[in-house]
């Protein structure tokens, strides 16, 4: 059965995906009258419908509609007791259910499919691949508004044009009413006008009124239509003249086909003016540019460089937008109107009507996978998308993700390196500080301080990275050792000293700061570890005459709180900023000079193999805030491990050697991008409960595919988290050379669990490609 060959031909090794069969093709908009003289067999329209199961539910052709929906348009069908928004997948000439009971659809609300038939075929790969129901998956991907069935063609704006009675009156009939005759002459000559611009040529609404009241005039709906102006003059600010080897990155980027392109760069590189340029010469043949970007990119100064560079309409997609404003951008970036459209993970998904180019920034951030529900990468949909839909696809980063150089070393991505920063930046100066046997000052080393110290007086900023935000990681009793932990996790509670609290950074759970132990009444509590606040408290202190300014989740949860900072550092004063990963990414500080982490060595610890990785794309990102302008930085790290391997690969040879040794381990390993993952992760309130579901599960999974070499299974194993929200976490993995091993696979184990009495009283989800393994 799993050999099935069209099912595993849908799972070719990504992203040279053979591709997936296209649907029916469109059904026919026959007249009734027509389907009533040839009798077609009864057709039935196979549905995704908001629900969680993983099929799609027949119905039967509408009764009093003379048009049938056609795969991608969204109907109204009755579902259980309600009616609900459904989307037609396919059609098909008999239903496996007896026809008989079958209801019919009962409205269309598209008569023409919401997106082309390309990105429908990404759409129904990506849930296919990412193993998540068609209906949820679908009403992630559209605007809200229309998941609830609104117009997706855009509010149509009313025109006025002339009747067939008006059309056949001679040319002066009306002479003697001027400006009746005005309004005629003006439709004759321009065809179909809105109101307001017949109102802009002086002629008043009451003129309107009489004409249509003659019936010389009548008046239609027009949906708006893209702007027809020449695509060079989107062009507004000047390109830079690029560098040699920005120009071979860009002259080698195909602009009329599809390849996959990691341009490869340091922050400062000038990859962002490559995308620019590229961008420009996809406008000026007439098609559209999408931009993906991590979330915390997404500022205003990005923003700003792009309204420098264009001045036609850009779309900008993310999640602080209201239900109108995305369906707005959608429905401009659908039908042509806007020319760029940028935005973060899900923007990936916006339909395009001239697709031109693709490009995803950042491309090894964690955000572009998501962590719940639909499980999706938009990366890799971005490839895909680009694959069905014919045009370059264009991964940038100063740190890319293994999986992108592993395809680079297959020969399925073209890697485009930008080695040079601009003329006069040099690269930073790496300084390891060991801190084996040394003292420390609440987590900082004499010599870090001492570093701090000059750069400030030298009138110089200092960055300061710290990996968790808070004021201390733990809080425990010294007289008995009581530690506070959260009661419904296993995890410690962070100390947040400023709001008096405790509160776990998994649950959110709040608690009241304790002033003694609860166990043994002893008030001697201490903080141990370092979050940001506390590492603010005690810069604050030791350089009293500078700012301090922390940047994490906390103090920039108002809006305009990132800005207002980033304006006061671009002042240029000597200050400290100090901050969690959010200091790393997007914003360009030009007088930061000494860039620090105080402790970055969990990430050669942890139980997840990706973290290795990710603490090396961290700490060369930090690297790369420092003496970005014309002044050469300083990067200093603090680690008891000063002599790992990989330690020193990175700050010696740089991310790309430490990255080819990691790429080494994972071959030798067997673990990806040199394998392929998945988890199936269960969690219950009765441990037992998700452990068995996965027990049973890998029986199941054995009998349909014995464990070989090339298909291995792990677990189930409790979480690295064993217990979240007062539910015990359990994983199982499956291992697998090859995709075509792994999917057909993941899809009957998803069948199975959706049969399964026990499965129903266990939180279960499947994750492709996992990203995350706690
Ligand atoms: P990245 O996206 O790799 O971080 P950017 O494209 O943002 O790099 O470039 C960094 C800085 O260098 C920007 O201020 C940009 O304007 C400037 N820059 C980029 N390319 C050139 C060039 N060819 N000539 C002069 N300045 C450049
Ligand atoms: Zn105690
Ligand atoms: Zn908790």
């Amino acid at each position: 059965m799993l050999q099935n060959r069209a099912q595993a031909a849908r799972f070719q090794d990504f992203p040279i995906i053979n591709v997936p069969a296209m649907p029916d093709s469109p059904s026919p908009r026959l007249p009734r009258q027509q389907r009533d003289q040839q009798p077609l067999p009864e057709r039935v329209f196979r549905v995704a419908v908001p629900s969680p199961l993983r099929r799609l539910f027949d119905y039967l052709a509408p009764q009093s509609s003379d048009v049938l929906p056609q795969p991608g348009c969204r109907v109204m069908v009755p579902f259980g007791r309600r009616t609900v928004v459904g989307v037609v997948v396919e059609t098909a000439d008999a239903s496996g259910h007896d026809p008989g009971k079958l209801k019919a659809i009962e409205t269309i609300i598209d008569r023409r499919p919401l997106v082309s038939a390309d990105l429908w075929q990404v759409y129904r790969w990506a849930y296919d691949y990412y193993q998540h129901p068609a209906g949820d998956a679908l009403s992630g991907i559209l605007p809200a508004l229309l998941r609830r069935g609104a117009d997706a063609d855009g509010d149509p704006i009313e025109h006025w044009q002339l009747s067939t009675h008006g059309h056949g009156l001679p040319e002066t009939a009306l002479s003697r009413a001027k400006k009746q005759q005005q309004l005629l002459n003006l439709l004759r000559q321009q065809g179909p006008l809105p109101a307001a611009a017949i109102t802009a040529a002086g002629i008043g609404r009451e003129i309107i009124r009489a004409l249509a009241g003659k019936g010389l005039i009548e008046s239609i709906s027009v949906t708006p239509q893209p702007p027809q102006q020449e695509a060079a003059s989107w062009l507004k600010g000047t390109p830079l003249p690029l560098r040699d080897e920005q120009q071979l990155a860009l002259a080698a980027i195909q602009l009329d086909s599809f390849n996959t392109y990691l341009l490869q760069g340091e922050t400062g590189s000038g990859k962002t003016e490559v995308y620019l340029q590229a961008i420009a010469a996809v406008l000026a043949s007439g098609r559209q540019a999408l931009v993906l970007i991590p979330e915390i990119n997404l500022t205003p100064q990005t923003l700003a460089r792009f309204r420098q560079r264009f001045c036609c309409d850009i779309a900008v997609l993310h999640s602080g937008l209201t239900d109108r404003e995305r369906l707005s951008a959608w429905q401009r970036a659908r039908d042509g109107r806007a020319r760029i459209v940028i935005g973060t993970r899900s923007a990936v998904f916006t339909p395009l009507a001239t697709p031109g180019i693709l490009i995803v920034d950042e491309e090894h951030d964690a955000s572009y996978k998501q962590q719940e529900g639909f499980r999706y990468s938009a990366r890799d949909v971005a490839v895909m998308r680009g694959h069905r839909e014919s045009v370059p696809v264009i991964l940038g980063s100063a740190t890319p993700a293994l999986e992108s150089l592993a395809n680079c070393e297959r020969g399925r991505y073209q890697r485009l390196v930008l080695k040079e920063r601009p003329a006069g930046v040099s690269l930073p100066r790496w300084r390891l500080i060991d801190l084996r046997g040394s003292g420390l000052t609440a987590g900082f080393s004499e010599p870090l301080l001492n570093a701090i110290r000059a750069t400030l007086t030298a009138g110089n900023q200092v960055l300061v990275f710290v990996n968790r935000r808070g004021y201390a990681p733990l809080m425990l009793c010294h007289d008995c050792g009581w530690m506070a932990n959260c009661h419904q996790c296993s995890a410690r509670l962070t100390v947040h000293r400023g709001q008096r609290r405790l509160l776990c950074h998994h649950c959110e759970t709040p608690q009241p700061l304790p002033h003694q132990c609860p166990d043994c009444h002893s008030p001697n509590l201490a903080f141990v570890g370092q979050g940001t606040e506390r590492s603010e408290t005690v810069l604050a202190e030791l350089f009293p005459e500078v700012p301090v300014l922390r940047v994490d989740r906390d103090t920039t949860r108002r809006k305009d709180a990132m800005e207002k900072l980033v304006d006061e550092v671009n002042r240029g004063e000597p200050c400290i900023l100090v901050g969690t990963q959010m200091l790393a990414k997007g914003h360009h500080f030009a007088k930061v000079t000494l860039a620090a982490l105080l402790d970055v060595d969990g990430g050669l610890f942890s139980a997840d193999f990706r973290a290795t990785e990710k603490m090396g794309q961290l700490i060369t990102q930090v690297a790369g805030r420092a003496g970005r302008e014309q002044q050469a930085g300083t990067v200093l790290l603090q680690s008891h491990l000063c002599d790992h391997p990989l330690i020193t690969r990175l700050t010696s040879d740089g991310y790309a050697a430490f990255a080819t040794d990691l790429l080494a381990q994972r071959r030798f390993a067997d673990l990806p991008p040199w394998s392929h993952l998945a988890l199936v992760r269960a969690e219950a309130e009765n441990p037992q409960a998700a452990e068995q579901l996965l027990q049973r599960l890998r029986q199941e999974a054995e009998r349909l595919s014995p464990p070989t070499p090339a298909l291995r299974y792990l677990g189930p194993l409790p979480s690295a988290m064993e217990r979240r929200n007062n539910r015990y976490r359990f994983q199982l993995s499956l291992c697998a050379d090859q995709r075509r091993l792994l999917h057909p696979l993941l899809s009957a184990l998803c069948q199975w669990l959706e049969a399964d009495k026990d499965a129903r009283h266990v939180r279960w989800s499947v994750d492709v490609d996992p990203q995350d393994m706690l």
